[in-house]
């Protein structure tokens, strides 16, 4: 495949860098370039957001029907590319990324019209409640319990690790609705209001030292039946059907913008260890290779289908590069990483090669990206989702 850039393509990255340099602004560049994880606080995100949303550039990979852009693959690569060039902050994938694609391909008319202008100007901030304190990988052992009573399910039980519960004002989650069934036959896929009585929402402090997950707790929560995504007792197939979008969705671009980063100061520096110099060409090799998979996989959908089993084996190359990357930061800080006292680096002394921002977000960005062989299903199951749906083994 040509993965060149044609004259259009060229004329198209020179309109979305015309628009990044006059409505990127320097605290929302900031704020983007100092990101220690895909999930950048609210209100850097939000704001960015609602600028891409009134140039109508907010859900490339969704349908034109429902507010995406209509672009083609390259040219959504050129965007998310040209986004992450600039330092523009990543914003949540779970409402855009996540349970809009899902409510676009289970949602009824009403849900559709209802929750998808929301997603799309950020007034709803969503987060997900899959895992519980007994179910991750095995997510089907689910024990949310969810009872029918009139008009409402009456929920009780946990989630947790509920990335960004604190900020969310909805909750696409899973609920056991039919605890004699077989595990994937009783469960349900709902859509909260998390300002709903008896919803509590506690902390959960990360070894970067940041508060990003959350466990919450459901003390008779009623929800009412309209917030059912697909039919009762078949939320499996909706949940499947998100962690696709999950796993698969997304692209590079970003992991391509911080490996130009460190590669540019790798090799403006003269006293550069050589090892470092070739492993950051034998990632710069690997990213080619993902790029390439990402363009043959997604440029054979139509926007707003999700990427199949083949999203597993994106999210590993991606995580596990983005891995690569970051312990390929922190060596090229040497000392200064490893003590993570930002405020003691005086500018001009011992100066580390990546300048002092990368002091702020190296160390704390490699502790938090462990979570990325994790968080999504973790990499080994997801070895075992390739070897039975691609391999058929
Ligand atoms: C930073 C972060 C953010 C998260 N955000 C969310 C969120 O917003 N919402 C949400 O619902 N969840 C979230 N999660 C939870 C995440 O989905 C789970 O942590 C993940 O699915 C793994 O489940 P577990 O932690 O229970 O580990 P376990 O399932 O207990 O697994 C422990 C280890 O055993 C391995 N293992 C388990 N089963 C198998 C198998 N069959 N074959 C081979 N190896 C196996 C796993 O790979 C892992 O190494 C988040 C997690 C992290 C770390």
């Amino acid at each position: 495949m040509n993965l060149d850039l044609t004259a259009q393509d060229v004329e198209f990255r020179n309109e979305v860098r015309a628009f990044l340099d006059k409505n990127l602004t320097p605290d929302l560049a900031a704020a983007g370039r100092l990101a220690t994880s895909v999930f950048i606080e609210p209100e850097f995100t939000l704001p960015w957001q609602r600028i891409l949303h009134a140039r109508g550039w907010v859900a490339p990979h969704w349908p034109k029907e429902y507010g995406g852009t209509g672009w083609d693959e390259m040219q959504r690569y050129i965007f998310a590319s040209e986004c992450a060039r600039a330092g523009a902050p990543g914003l949540s994938p779970m409402g855009l990324g996540m349970v809009g694609p899902c409510i676009i391909g289970y949602g009824t008319p009403e849900q559709k019209a209802h929750y998808l202008p929301r997603i799309l100007s950020g007034e709803d901030y969503w987060c997900q409640g899959y895992s519980e304190p007994g179910s991750g990988s095995d997510l089907a052992s689910l024990q949310l319990k969810a009872e029918s009573d009139s008009d409402d399910y009456v929920l009780n039980g946990t989630k947790i690790w509920t990335t960004h519960a604190h900020h969310a004002n909805k909750m696409f989650c899973l609920v056991r609705t039919d605890p004699a069934a077989k595990p994937q036959m009783g469960i349900t896929f709902l859509l909260l209001d998390m300002k709903t009585p008896g919803i509590k929402v506690d902390p959960i402090i990360t070894l970067a030292g940041e508060h990003e997950l959350n466990q919450v707790f459901f003390d008779d929560v009623r929800v009412p039946k309209s917030g059912r995504l697909g039919a009762e007792n078949d939320g499996w197939s909706v949940a499947k059907y998100l962690l696709e979008f999950e796993r698969g969705g997304g692209s590079s671009a970003g992991l391509e913008a911080v490996l130009a980063r460190l590669q540019k100061h790798v090799h403006s520096d003269s006293n550069s260890d050589m090892a470092l110099v070739r492993r950051i060409g034998e990632l710069s090799m690997r990213l080619e290779a993902i790029k390439t998979t990402e363009q043959r996989i997604l440029s054979d959908l139509t926007s707003g289908q999700p990427p199949g089993p083949a999203g597993s084996m994106l999210k590993i190359q991606r995580t596990e590069l983005m891995q690569a990357i970051d312990e390929a930061g922190v060596s090229s800080l040497g000392a200064h990483a490893a003590p993570y006292q930002p405020d003691a680096w005086q500018p001009g002394a011992n100066a580390p090669i990546l300048g002092p921002e990368a002091l702020v977000t190296g160390m704390a960005r490699y502790l938090n990206n462990r979570a990325g062989s994790i968080y999504g299903g973790s990499n080994e199951v997801q070895r075992n989702i390739m070897a039975k749906a691609v391999l058929g083994l």
